[in-house]
């Protein structure tokens, strides 16, 4: 599937994206949908990054009510149901609780006006769902009926629970992914590891990026008439601009579940330090999101400057969040052994200063002429936010911007346990270069726990057949995939 990087050498396209998370991924669909000559290349491997690393919510913006945030909260709720209309095998419907008490805004009175609330707004949000994806509507149980989702917390901390539902991308890899194959297969020009170092403008106002392909550090250029820099936190890097605060986020994952299928929400208290070393308590939900065999946790916040492919949360970050969760949850008896890895990744931070919390609005800003960057900062919004960074690409080149209707994505074959067939396609269909990309994002073997030597091994040899590795090919890429492994291990 390299045989793209020649086309992405020779031609000028109306279009270049830099970076497939999943901002880049929609822009590059959308702009393929409205029939621009697109390209879309990655450093690393589509979708491997931040967009890899998210607590999988593909949420409608409940928390948005609180400062009646009405548009956002329906941008949020028309992306989660698109993505459920598009890619029904990746996202499904979650059930979510949290515990009511009291008078204040924890009340059930109060939870049961905002869950109205929610509905209404949210009024069609099923519309065109298949009924196993309809979300239902949202309800406030009582103490006794509460009971039977926490057992384990004390029955002091609830006088019941509000329970909504939102989306779970429970393969965000695939989601991507599905876009990128989409894009490719509407025409545009998809290539991962291809890393954008640069960028210069030629007569015409055509841009030059100037790129260097990963694999053998060959460098070229491409042209493009519109580029949308979708890199993520390296937004800045790769155009060489001054570094801007960012935000380092991570989740743990264990093999416990806590509250059988249902996502809870907890507010937990903690001691937070700002950069000035002001010590102040605040609160913060702490989520528990059933995921596969257990619970991905999170998500924790710290501020980040430096290199984000670098950014790795310290031993002592990881043992206070466990303890905080021992705190919040005593039955959940959680320890270092309980946990499987950690997902980890770097935000955009809060421009106002020193919150620990990411930015909360994404932006799309235009500089120099026909270079469009977003800084986003949901998984949710990427599609809407990558959708309108593209439909203003179509508009500078005097493009019609009107989209044809949705058409959901085709369903990967199941090749369930054959490892073999797995590797075939992920090589010869799906852009597979590395080991890594098939343990992590195309079989998404790795993402919950590292697999075991045996189906490492087996992975490697099937991979390798397909692409003529060397017996020192195979072992590099069984060490590359290893220490992928020690970075997010806990
Ligand atoms: C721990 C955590 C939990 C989260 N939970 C949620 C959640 O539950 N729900 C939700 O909606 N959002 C959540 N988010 C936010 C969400 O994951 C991110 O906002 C989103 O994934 C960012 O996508 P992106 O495309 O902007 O960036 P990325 O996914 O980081 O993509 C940027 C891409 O650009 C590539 N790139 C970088 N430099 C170059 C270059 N020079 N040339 C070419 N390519 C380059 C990178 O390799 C990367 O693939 C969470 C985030 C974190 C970290």
């Amino acid at each position: 599937m390299r045989a793209a990087l020649k086309t992405l050498s020779s031609e000028t396209y109306d279009l270049l994206v830099v970076g497939a998370g999943i901002h880049g991924a929609c822009a590059a669909w959308t702009a393929a949908r409205l029939g621009l000559k697109t390209a879309l290349i990655d450093a690393e491997d589509f979708g491997g990054a931040t967009s890899a690393n998210s607590l999988k919510v593909i949420h409608g913006g409940l928390r948005y009510l609180q400062h009646a945030n009405f548009s956002r909260m329906r941008e949020s709720i028309c992306a989660r149901r698109r993505f459920l209309a598009l890619a029904p095998h990746c996202v499904r419907p979650q059930a979510f609780a949290v515990p009511t008490r009291g008078s204040g805004i924890r009340s059930r009175a109060a939870m049961r006006l905002a869950l109205a609330l929610n509905d209404a707004i949210s009024f069609d949000r099923n519309r065109g769902l298949s009924p196993s994806h309809a979300l239902p509507r949202g309800r406030v149980l009582d103490r006794a009926e509460a009971r039977a989702i926490w057992p384990l917390l004390p029955e002091t901390a609830y006088d019941g629970a509000a329970v909504w539902y939102d989306g779970l991308a429970h393969d965000t890899e695939r989601l991507t992914l599905s876009f990128v194959f989409d894009a490719a297969a509407r025409g545009a020009t998809a290539a991962n590891y291809v890393r954008a170092t640069g960028r210069q403008e030629a007569n015409g106002g055509v841009h030059i990026v100037s790129v260097r392909e990963e694999l053998d550090q060959h460098a070229f250029a491409i042209r493009a008439r519109i580029v949308i820099n979708a890199a993520g936190p390296w937004w800045r890097q790769w155009l060489a601009l001054p570094a801007q605060p960012l935000v380092g986020a991570w989740n743990i994952i264990a093999r416990k579940r806590f509250f059988g299928d249902v996502a809870v929400g907890l507010e937990s208290a903690r001691i937070h330090r700002d950069a000035d070393a002001i010590v102040r308590r605040d609160t913060r939900n702490l989520f528990f999101v059933p995921w596969r065999d257990g619970t991905m946790m999170g998500t924790v916040y710290e501020p980040f400057t430096g290199d984000p492919s670098t950014y790795r949360p310290s031993a002592e970050s990881i043992a206070a969040f466990i303890d905080e969760i021992n705190a919040v949850l005593p039955g959940a008896n959680l320890t270092p052994k309980d946990l499987t890895l950690l997902h980890i990744g770097v935000q955009p931070a809060n421009p106002r200063g020193v919150s620990p919390e990411p930015d909360k609005h994404s932006e799309i800003t235009e500089g120099p002429r026909g270079l469009f960057s977003i800084k986003g900062v949901k998984y949710t919004t990427g599609l809407t936010v990558g959708e309108r960074a593209a439909r203003l690409a179509a508009r500078a080149l005097g493009r019609s911007d009107q989209l044809p209707p949705d058409e959901p994505f085709r369903t990967p074959p199941d090749d369930g346990r054959d490892l073999r067939a797995l590797a075939a396609r992920a090589v010869r269909n799906e852009y597979a270069v590395h080991l890594t990309d098939l343990v992590l994002r195309r079989s998404g073997i790795g993402t919950f726990a590292p697999p075991d030597r045996e189906t490492r091994e087996a992975l490697a040899r099937w991979m390798g057949a397909e692409l003529g590795w060397s017996d020192a090919l195979r072992e590099a890429e069984l060490a590359r995939l290893d220490a992928h492994m020690r970075r997010v291990a806990p």
